[in-house]
């Protein structure tokens, strides 16, 4: 289990350029590059205004494929008779090509490194290689197309075969990792998640991403939540790592099941929907270690008397009751006090979680859920820590 992998996706390198470098480099982590490419394929968002979508249009080669005002990708462009045609295959190229050389061969790179080298540290290219190749991967189930069955999906179609081509091309050091990008309505059906595991099992890709959009773990139904189980279950058989895009506490908890890590952005997102807007406002929000969410800081006090408990001990939290006022810069230094706080009890809660004590855990939301009950008889804070019943249920089962 890890928590170590940085995302950036294409949209914030094209626009970020120089900070993206910067960050890769004093992370000094592996990283991946998100290509985005299924943003092309759904009609109902249209972000071609922006400058970033463009430069991305270009990059991937879109702009031969796509007529002149046509701004997205169709099905027909990419199969023929349910076969690969030409531009799908120059898609993939494309796409994994920029993964790999977009930054290295930049003029942006080669000014930092001369930066870096003038002040005596060397930047090691090699730290630029991103981690896995992400082959194109476009958006399935039943939000975007009129299926019964998943094995009918033609966007299924085209993410097997661009797979299989960045297979096919890839060099032996070179890892590429699926992006199963599905609607989170096919984890109601097990029939349907057999069936597309049956389908990725063809593709001898050598790692798999989840992201099932707009899946918050804190909200979801029991049916769901064990839907999302049986998926990582069942693809971990492959034999290659499963991780989750954009995962929480419930998730990590089920690195007995398959998750072999989640991802994290610069901001920390646990879940993401690409059908939502972009740059929300940023408010403090601050991770409750017993109740594994983010609970508004504002309210705190109320929150910590749910649980009988003081205040945090730990370094960030102390500098965090320090910061008063609302200006911007007060904000935004409680946020970052915050995020600083909420990777530190993250990563060990994962300690906890490598050192088998996952069982320790789910018990233990147990204690909390029947504090929390105590203390809050009316129910007035239950939507803070209901999910503690669910995700007690499901672990349950699904560690034994
Ligand atoms: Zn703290």
């Amino acid at each position: 289990m890890e928590f170590s992998t940085l995302v950036i996706s294409s949209n914030v390198l094209e626009t970020f350029f120089s900070t993206s470098i910067k960050t890769i480099n004093n992370r000094a982590k592996p990283y991946i590059i998100d290509p985005l490419t299924y943003i092309y394929g759904l009609e109902s968002i249209d972000l071609s205004p922006k400058r970033w979508y463009s430069k991305l249009v270009s990059h991937y080669g879109l702009d031969l494929i796509l007529s002149p005002g046509v701004t997205t990708i169709t099905v027909g462009h990419l199969l023929m008779a349910g076969q690969a045609t030409n531009s799908l295959r120059n898609l993939v190229e494309n796409v994994t090509n920029y993964q790999k050389r977009r930054i290295l061969d930049s003029s942006e790179f080669d000014d930092f490194t001369d930066i870096e080298g003038f002040q005596g540290h060397d930047v090691s290219p090699d730290l630029f290689v991103p981690r896995f190749l992400i082959p194109p991967y476009f958006y399935m189930g039943y939000d975007v197309e009129d299926i019964s069955d998943i094995g009918q999906s033609q966007w299924l179609r085209v993410n097997i075969e661009c797979a299989k081509h960045a297979v096919a091309r890839k060099e032996t050091s070179e890892k590429i990792c699926a992006v199963i990008l599905i609607s989170k309505s096919l984890l109601f059906f097990p029939e349907q998640i057999e069936k597309l595991v049956n389908e990725y099992s063809t593709t001898e890709v050598d790692a798999f991403m989840l992201w099932v959009p707009d899946f918050r773990e804190y909200r979801e139904p029991e049916q769901l939540l064990g839907g999302f189980v049986k998926l990582v279950s069942t693809l971990s058989k492959l034999g290659k790592p499963v991780f989750n895009f954009y995962g929480g506490m419930f998730s990590l908890l089920l690195s007995k099941r398959g998750i072999a890590g989640v991802c994290h952005s610069p901001c920390y997102g646990e879940s993401k929907d690409p059908f939502a807007e972009r740059g929300m406002l940023a408010t403090v929000r601050y991770y409750d270690q017993d109740m594994k969410i983010k609970v508004p800081y504002g309210k705190l006090v109320e929150f910590l008397k749910l649980t009988n408990r003081d205040y945090c001990d730990c370094q960030y939290c102390a500098s965090l009751r320090g910061v008063v006022g609302d200006t911007t810069d007060a904000r935004g230094k409680r946020i970052e006090l915050a995020a600083k706080h909420f990777l530190m009890q993250r990563s060990s809660e994962i300690l906890s979680i490598n050192a088998d004590d996952a069982q320790a855990i789910v018990s233990s939301f147990k204690q909390t859920l029947e504090l929390c009950e105590q203390n809050d008889p009316n129910g007035t804070y239950g939507d803070y820590y209901k999910h503690l019943k669910v995700w007690n249920s499901v672990l349950s089962k699904a560690l034994t």
